[in-house]
Formats: C-alpha cells, sequence, structure tokens
C-alpha cells in the first residue's frame, strides 16, 4: 500500500518561523538583548533555492526544488538535517534551522544551526532517482558543505544511506574521502554507534529525568507516541524497556490504542513487514492522530510533525508531561494553554537533542579516525542531555516560565555571548 503524504492542516494558521520567532521573543525581552544583537540572531546567514534537474526512470525531465538554510555559524559550523517532503517551505527550513541553533547551544555542542531539503514525495521515486536528487542536490551544495562549514544529518524521509551519497558525492568532488562532511551515515562508511536510536534515546533521557523530577514511577506511566519513524519508533522501544506502559503509537495510516500495552517489539516487526507502515496492525484498536493525542496518559510524545497540538486541541491534552520529539510539534498559540493545564513540556530543542548530540559525537570520531564503542557513546549521550535538562529546568525556574522559554532563554544567551566575544566583523 502507498500512502501520499497529505499537506498538514494548519489552524493555528501559523508560518513555521513566526512561531519561532514568537518565543524567540519572549526570550529576547526576558535577555535585554540589544537591538542590534535581536537582528543579528534572527536573521539566517544564508537562504539557498536551488534547482534539481532529474532525468528520470522512463526518460522524462523533472525539476525538483531543493534548500539550504544556514542560520547561524557563530558556535561553530553549521549543522541541520535534511528532509524530503512535498509540502516543504522555505519558511519550515528556516524555522527549522534557527531551531538547530538553539537545540545546539542548549546542549553545549560546537555547532550552528542550519536545514535543508528538497520538495519531493520519495515514496513515488524510485531508487535510482532519489539517488539523482541527493547527488545532484549535494553538488549544488558544493561550496557551502564541509566538515569545517556545514554538516548535514537526517531527517523527515532521508536515512543513512542518503547521508552515504551526499558522503560519496562530496568525497568525489573534493578528491579525497570526506567522511565527517555527514553525520547519519551507514557505520560501514564512518557512522557512530548508537547514532540511529540517538535520538528517540534521548526522548527516553529527558523524560526520566521529568519522572525523577516528579517521582513518578515507570509502572504507572502510560505513555502515547505519534509518529512510528526514526524517533517514534525508537522512542517507543526505549519507554517499553523502562517499564512504561505504551498504550498508542501511530504513523501517517492512523492512530492504534491498546488500552493494555502495546507490545513494540510486535509493531517493529509489523513495520519491516508492511513497508515501513504500520496499517493492519492487529494488536491494537485503530483511532485517528487526532483521537491519539486526547487519550488520557502520562506521557505524550509527539514524533511525527509540527503543528500537531494547537489552540484547538490543546485545551483537550490530558497528559502530565509532552515530550516533543519532532520537532515543532506544538503551536506558539497552544504553550500557554498547556502552560495553564500544569502540563509540563520538555521542548523540542531539548527533548531531541540528542539525534545531535550523536551527530557531533560522529563527526569527532570521524575527524579522529578513531570510533568508540557503542556504551561510550549511551554514557556521553545521557550525561550531555542530564546536565541540558538541568540547565533548562535551572533557567526556567529562575525566571520564573516555562521549560521551553527556558531553554531559549539558555539557548540564546550562549550564542549572543559567543557572538559578543567574537565582535562583529563589518
Ligand atoms: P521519519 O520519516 O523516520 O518518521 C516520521 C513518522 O511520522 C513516520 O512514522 C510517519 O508515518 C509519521 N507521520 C507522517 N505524517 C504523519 C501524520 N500526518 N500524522 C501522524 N504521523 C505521521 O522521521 P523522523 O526522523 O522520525 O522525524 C520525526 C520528527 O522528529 C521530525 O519532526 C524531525 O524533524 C524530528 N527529529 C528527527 C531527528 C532524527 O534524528 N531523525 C532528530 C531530531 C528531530
Amino acid at each position: 500500500m502507498s500512502y501520499v503524504e497529505p499537506a498538514p492542516i494548519k489552524p493555528d494558521a501559523e508560518d513555521p518561523f513566526e512561531s519561532m520567532m514568537s518565543r524567540f521573543d519572549i526570550a529576547a525581552e526576558i535577555l535585554k538583548l540589544e537591538p542590534g544583537v535581536y537582528d543579528y540572531l534572527k536573521t539566517p546567514q544564508m537562504q539557498i533555492i536551488t534547482s534539481i534537474p532529474i532525468q528520470m526512470d522512463d526518460g522524462t525531465i523533472e525539476v525538483f526544488e531543493g534548500y539550504r538554510v544556514i542560520h547561524s555559524s557563530v558556535r561553530g559550523p553549521s549543522k541541520g538535517g535534511i528532509r524530503y517532503s512535498p509540502n516543504l517551505t522555505l519558511s519550515e527550513v528556516k524555522a527549522l534551522a534557527a531551531w538547530m541553533t538553539w537545540k545546539c547551544a542548549v546542549v553545549n555542542i560546537p555547532f550552528g544551526g542550519a536545514k535543508g531539503g528538497v520538495k519531493c514525495d520519495p515514496r513515488s521515486l524510485t531508487k535510482v532517482e532519489l539517488e539523482k536528487i541527493t547527488r545532484r542536490y549535494t553538488a549544488n551544495l558544493l561550496d557551502i558543505l564541509g566538515p569545517e562549514r556545514d554538516i548535514p544529518a537526517p531527517d523527515v524521509n532521508t536515512n543513512e544511506q542518503i547521508m552515504g551519497w551526499i558522503m560519496d558525492t562530496y568525497s568525489m568532488h573534493v578528491r579525497h574521502t570526506e567522511t565527517a562532511v555527514v553525520t547519519g551515515k551507514p557505520r560501514f562508511l564512518g557512522g557512530s554507534m548508537g547514532r540511529v536510536e540517538a535520538t528517540g534515546r534521548g526522548v527516553r533521557i529527558v523524560a526520566e529525568a521529568a519522572m525523577e523530577k516528579f517521582e513518578m514511577k515507570p509502572e504507572d506511566t502510560r505513555v502515547v507516541v505519534q509518529g512510528f519513524g526514526n524517533v517514534g519508533s525508537i522512542a517507543a522501544k526505549e519507554f517499553a524497556e523502562m517499564g512504561c506502559k505504551v498504550i498508542a503509537i501511530s504513523d501517517v495510516t492512523g492512530g492504534y490504542y491498546n488500552p493494555n500495552g502495546i507490545d513494540i517489539q510486535k509493531a517493529l516487526q509489523h513495520k519491516e513487514q508492511h513497508d515501513g507502515l504500520l496499517s493492519g496492525f492487529k494488536e491494537a484498536e485503530l483511532i485517528t492522530n487526532e483521537e491519539l493525542l486526547e487519550l488520557p496518559c502520562e506521557i505524550l510524545a509527539p514524533c511525527a510533525l509540527e503543528d500537531q497540538i494547537t489552540s484547538r486541541n490543546a485545551d483537550r491534552i490530558k497528559a502530565r508531561i509532552i515530550v516533543e520529539g519532532a520537532n515543532g510539534p506544538t503551536t506558539a498559540k497552544a504553550d500557554p494553554i498547556l502552560n495553564d493545564k500544569g502540563i509540563l513540556v520538555i521542548p523540542d530543542i531539548l527533548a531531541n537533542a540528542g539525534g545531535v548530540t550523536v551527530s557531533y559525537f560522529e563527526w569527532v570520531q570521524d575527524r579522529m579516525g578513531f570510533f568508540w564503542p557503542v556504551d561510550v557513546v549511551h554514557e556521553r549521550l545521557t550525561r550531555i542531555l542530564r546536565e541540558a535538562f538541568e540547565a533548562v529546568d535551572h533557567t526556567a525556574q529562575k525566571h520564573q516560565v516555562s521549560m521551553r522559554i527556558g531553554a531559549y532563554v539558555l539557548a540564546i544567551d550562549r550564542v549572543a555571548k559567543t557572538l559578543k566575544l567574537r565582535g562583529i566583523y563589518g
């Protein structure tokens, strides 16, 4: 069965970049950022729209549109994923690029932020066509990419194989193998142990820190996970391994609910045998993705797309903790509603930072040519995310704001301080 990704419904009609900026503005006010620094930090450093002409398998030529936005390289080379989606917009890429800047600052790794992607539906493309799009996109960005400049990684609808093609294309042009130009690669090509599961694992690490704060026991904790891709499926597996009861999971084909708990191993097997989809999964009742978000539970982990929790449904969310595996799953208009309900939101720029943290480990290992065992990766990831959780919580309490605003304050302050020390060239 094949599915065309539906165009997202946006009840809050927020432009993704404006949505990011509305949180930025609150944090900037708290930090009393001077106007010049405010302008500097809000403005993306570079925005590229590039055309990608491809000869399709049937001989026709199609021209795709690709984007790369470098939001900031103040703290180091810019870092951010590549997304393939038919609904991709430049504004979305701009917002995602800025979130990468803040995310890298929250976990205190020496990277700036970027994001990119191609407007295409990978499900309707053959492997050969996908490879051609990836290689041409990489070739078009040759002057931008590089291990000291801009380093892509996987995001929605891109994977290890696509990162491998990016690494190979870049290496062919620079005439030597350059593994550190991209992260999230297959292990054989210089990938890190623990990268595939890093984001989902990170979701669990920060959720566990919040559970400890609230003295919640895993066996009394019901978890709902939206999205069963890289982030959602691993997060669900991690929560189940912790002893929590995962009562609902979902993907683009719908929500799957079982109040007695879902066997995540069976769901993973089903996905493996059914073209990566959950459709037809018999161990649970079929519900909609909207219904799934409103289920009674202790932890809700939106791990699919943006704009899932909005001013329309925020009031009906029953979770005690929301841990944002996806980027931007909550609109700015939903933030105050969730706050008023006393729901703890662990914001995306902290909750899903496990991926970029292990991407950083991969980049370090590639540059050293020396690779770490998986337990070292896990131990370092846990330490960094735990420290980031504490730092965000501390900042939020200090300013009497939500964890989301606390995370923005912490991140913007770190970038602004670096900028001040570097000074303005020009
Ligand atoms: P993915 O492509 O592997 O999985 C996406 C999942 O969402 C799939 O199960 C898909 O079926 C589902 N989905 C798509 N449309 C949906 C809809 N309308 N309703 C419900 N489910 C839907 O992508 P991923 O890598 O897991 O990324 C998911 C989110 O996490 C994105 O917001 C991404 O930016 C963010 N993220 C990913 C990483 C990473 O390392 N992969 C890191 C940080 C953040």
